[in-house]
């Protein structure tokens, strides 16, 4: 997808658009950062271990996903400079979707977050130009016993 064309997207379509404070923190004890292995995977590439088309397989429904409901970082991809990279959280549990809700709305996380079961939060790191994607976090939400 073009930048002009993702450009367009984003202003017709982002009027309440997520922002970065509204992105999942790692908070608690089985919480996981993805950092390393990010680091790792970018370094392989560029010492041509891992092929580009292995990294860059996002699908087409994540690559919209990251336009309409990702969070902009404002980081450039690591793949394919200067495509912009976006968060897309998922959460997974009870009485959720088996492929995960998609968190589009502001607020929807604290929702989640006060459910009394225990849900999981998967944040993706996606750049829609080149399909570049990686699992940033795993968090925890709800389980709050009041
Ligand atoms: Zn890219």
């Amino acid at each position: 997808m073009s930048s002009a064309k993702t450009k367009k997207l984003l202003a017709s379509n982002r009027s309440s658009a997520l922002e970065k404070e509204d992105l999942i923190s790692v908070e608690r004890l089985a919480d996981v950062e993805y950092r390393l292995t990010r680091k790792t995977v970018i370094d392989h590439w560029k010492n041509g271990k891992i092929e580009r088309e292995n990294l860059c397989d996002a699908q087409s429904m994540l690559k919209r996903n990251a336009i309409h409901c990702g969070v902009p970082v404002e980081e450039c991809c690591p793949i394919c400079e200067p495509g912009e990279i976006y968060y897309v959280t998922y959460v997974f549990g009870p009485r959720l979707p088996a492929h995960g809700r998609c968190i589009s709305t502001k607020g929807e996380l604290k929702r989640l977050n006060d459910r009394k079961t225990q849900l999981s939060a998967y944040v993706i790191e996606v750049c829609p130009e080149c399909g570049w994607n990686h699992l940033v976090r795993i968090a925890s939400l709800g389980g709050n016993k009041f």
